[in-house]
């Protein structure tokens, strides 16, 4: 099988299309023939090497994954042949990465792919949907909860933002400009803080007259914690999604606040974790096919070969919407 294979830590010219034989089938596990994959944060925080990020190397990255089942372990059980699946299943705990014809997934970690999207719509949706539920059951979002997403128009965030917004949350945004203060209201926002008008101090007391949120989800990857707790009321709740434990949050624990830092994959390595992920994919597929959440696509197409481009473009920040490769 064709597989695009980092061979180094660093800048994307590390990448490189091997020719590689397919995974073979583990207890637990089924092979997978991925049409597409989705590029996060983390893959290219994985290629350079990051904090916190040990991957042994050559390896196919990548996480998000879409296609059809190509052969099950004889201990799985609830898929069959050619079911059309997602997850976030490459490359954890020793599994195969996504950016590959072929891989092996744990069967726990993947469900049913919501009916109404394409093989592309649905690789843009299991990280992030999975970390923004994981955020919003920590922060207790529920009917009538104040909430603020800060980067509601990011991967994470725009899900987040729908996903509340379908429990009956009053959510708002912020957003950098005009187009993306009018994205994340298409997605349910109530209100969007024009953070480069006001600060987000400033707009969180606009909003909730002086009183600040119920809740705060920081989903920029912590770039400003200190604003998060600024816009949150007394005895509040702000969950923040650093892809690392940074000294630096532990002081901002203060006023009353709960802080809930949240590492996505730590509790799929696991195995309650993974199977509560796998049980969150099948409970967004209603959410999807009854078209309360649905993914942004950032409109620029990607083939495997192309995956070192995919990256480039995630990085520069000029993605709006999720980065998706076609891989077959
Ligand atoms: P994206 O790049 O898609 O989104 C980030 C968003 O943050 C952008 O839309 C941007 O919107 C906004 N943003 C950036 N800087 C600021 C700022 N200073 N103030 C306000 N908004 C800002 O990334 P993802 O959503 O995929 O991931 C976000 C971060 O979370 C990454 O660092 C990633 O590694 C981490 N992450 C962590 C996970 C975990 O399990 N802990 C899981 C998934 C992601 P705008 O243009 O409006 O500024």
């Amino acid at each position: 099988m064709k597989a695009m294979r980092l061979t180094q830590f660093g800048d994307v010219s590390n990448f490189a299309l091997h020719d590689i034989p397919a995974p073979e089938l583990r207890p637990g596990t089924v092979l997978i023939d991925v049409k597409a994959s989705s590029v996060n944060p983390v893959d290219y925080k994985i290629r350079q090497n990051g904090p916190g990020f040990a991957n042994p190397l050559p390896a196919a990255l990548g996480l998000d994954v879409a296609g059809t089942i190509r052969a099950i372990a004889p201990d799985v059980t609830g898929f069959a042949i050619g079911d059309a699946v997602y997850g976030c299943a490459g490359g954890i705990a020793g599994e195969t990465g996504t950016n590959a014809e072929i891989m092996r997934a744990d069967a726990k970690l993947i469900a049913p792919m919501p009916a109404n999207l394409s093989f592309r719509e649905a690789a843009a949706l299991p990280l992030v949907s999975i970390t923004a539920l994981e955020a919003l059951e920590r922060l207790g979002v529920t009917a009538g909860t104040r909430l603020l997403v800060i980067g509601g128009t990011g991967g994470v965030g725009h899900i987040a933002v729908q996903l509340a917004a379908a429990r009956g949350a009053i959510v708002d945004s912020t957003a950098s400009t005009l187009e993306k203060s009018k994205l994340a209201k298409s997605f349910g926002a109530r209100e969007v803080i024009s953070y480069r008008s006001e600060t987000i101090a400033e707009g969180a007391a606009r909003l909730t007259q002086g009183e600040g949120y119920d809740c705060v989800l920081d989903a920029t990857g912590g770039s400003d914690i200190a604003s998060a707790f600024a816009a949150t009321r007394l005895n509040g709740q702000v969950a923040t999604i650093v892809s690392h434990y940074s000294a630096d949050l532990a002081p901002m624990h203060v006023k009353g606040l709960s802080l809930h830092v949240i590492f996505m994959l730590i509790p799929l390595i696991h195995n309650r974790g993974r199977e509560r992920h796998g049980a969150w994919l099948r409970d967004l597929k209603t959410l999807v096919e009854t078209r309360q959440v649905k993914p942004l696509l950032d409109p620029q197409r990607f083939a495997l070969a192309d995956l070192a481009a995919a990256h480039a473009h995630l990085e520069s920040g000029k993605a709006i919407g999720k980065v998706v490769v076609d891989i077959a």
